[in-house]
């Protein structure tokens, strides 16, 4: 085990220790605000190749997104490979990303072990890094360990990428960003920097004239670098606001329309797991706002509340299954009555599609929509897309959310909005 993993594993031993020393908050602290605990520092995984040549075979992890932290052989043919977090405490999402080759075609076996986390992701392939298949179950067996399961497959002088989900890199995003850029009514602007450096990019949709939009609705993806199906979602709704339909133009004529696609642009082209490059979770610092991704995106969002008044926020993610995390129903908010007419509207549009709501979930989060519904007073909602949702019925369920959001914030919200 390399020497820093060592000192890794200790210090998350000591920091479990010290956490059990943390007070408990008074009574009366502020329940958004709960103390996190001592995190151990970010370690990132290795840009390099492994090559056995007694086997004519090449694994790399030089590519964005890319996670492999260690590869070995285990004999002719068979290989192991680590994907370790970037620092711990963290969410059991264990994302890895690796390409492999051989000088001559063969069959190979891959075992991966995701480091004590539950192997979460069925590997995806693809040959060109764009077009990825899902595993089958006879290529794929998990192990007896619940972080770990072996892959077995022909690989060639062709790289095979394999990876946790389908790679939707930063890159990916900031090609779709610049595509939309060339709609007369989209502008892409530079909010903010990562920790890293790199740019934050705000997508801001607006058609309405000037100063008489009757609200903006604001979008975030993708805080959690291994969400893919979260970003795939986003993507989707967003075109649907940006088509030309009668609705949809309907729609930019009133609203406008706020997208920050890639809030961690660093996580996701190390290939972290959860966290942004200081390590934190940026949607647990909606309070503290201790992150330089979540303060561009809340001083972007509070810069034109002036003009144009936020009356929605969409925060996509994913989990185990599709759901969202609303407001309850009785809770004041304007635009009054909106989560409950927009989820049924959904439902009227693919009626095969069962919609999972939970109100009020970890209230005591710091997550983004628990600030901009206490910040505004609007409806703000976590919109989770499964991991395995079947990604055909992820497309048509997105554009459908869109099409409703449209609808109803037409119907709902008046024309000028009370400042
Ligand atoms: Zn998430």
């Amino acid at each position: 085990m390399p020497t820093s993993l060592v000192h890794l594993r200790r210090g998350a031993l000591l920091c479990a220790a010290l956490a059990l020393t943390v007070p408990l908050p008074a009574a009366n602290a502020p329940a958004a605000a709960p103390a996190q605990p001592p995190r151990t520092p970010v370690v990132a995984a290795p840009a390099r190749t492994w090559e056995f040549a007694e086997d004519g075979v090449v694994f790399d992890s030089q590519f964005p997104a890319a996670r492999l932290s260690e590869c070995t052989r285990l004999g002719p043919g068979a290989y192991a490979v680590t994907s370790e977090p970037e620092n711990r405490p963290i969410n059991p999402s264990p994302w890895f990303a690796f390409r492999v080759r051989a000088e001559r075609p063969r069959p190979v076996s891959i075992r991966i072990n995701t480091a004590t986390a539950r192997l979460r992701y069925v590997p995806k392939v693809s040959v060109d890094g764009r077009r990825w298949i899902t595993l089958p179950a006879e290529a794929f067996v998990r192990g007896e360990r619940e972080d770990e399961g072996t892959i077995r497959i022909d690989v060639g002088p062709e790289p095979l990428w394999v990876a946790a989900q389908e790679i939707v890199s930063g890159e990916d995003l900031d090609s779709w960003g610049r595509s939309l850029e060339s709609l007369p009514f989209v502008a892409r602007s530079e909010i903010g920097r990562s920790v890293g450096g790199r740019a934050l990019h705000a997508l801001d949709i607006d058609a309405t004239a000037s100063g008489a939009a009757s609200g903006c609705v604001v979008i975030v993806g993708r805080q959690h670098p291994p969400e893919v199906t979260g970003s795939l979602a986003l993507m989707r709704f967003v075109e649907t606001v940006v088509a030309e339909t009668p609705l949809a133009r309907r729609f930019r004529a009133r609203f406008a329309v706020l997208v920050v696609p890639l809030v961690n642009p660093d996580g996701v082209a190390g290939g972290h797991w959860r966290h942004n490059l200081n390590g934190v979770d940026t949607n647990r610092d909606w309070d503290r706002f201790d992150q330089p991704e979540t303060r561009a995106v809340r001083d972007a969002v509070r810069a034109m509340r002036e003009t144009r008044r936020p009356v929605l926020h969409l925060d996509f993610h994913s989990t185990f299954s599709d759901v969202f995390y609303t407001q309850t129903d009785d809770k004041p908010m304007q635009p009054a009555g909106f989560t409950k007419v927009w989820l049924e509207g959904i439902s009227t549009r693919v009626p095969s599609y069962a919609i999972k709501r939970t109100p009020n979930a970890n209230p005591t989060q710091a997550t983004s929509h628990h600030w901009a519904h206490r910040e505004f007073g609007i409806p703000a909602i976590t919109y989770e897309l499964g991991d395995n949702t079947d990604r055909a019925l992820l497309q048509t369920v997105a554009a459908a959310a869109a099409e409703s959001m449209m609808e109803q914030l037409l119907a709902l919200v008046p024309e000028t909005p009370a400042r």
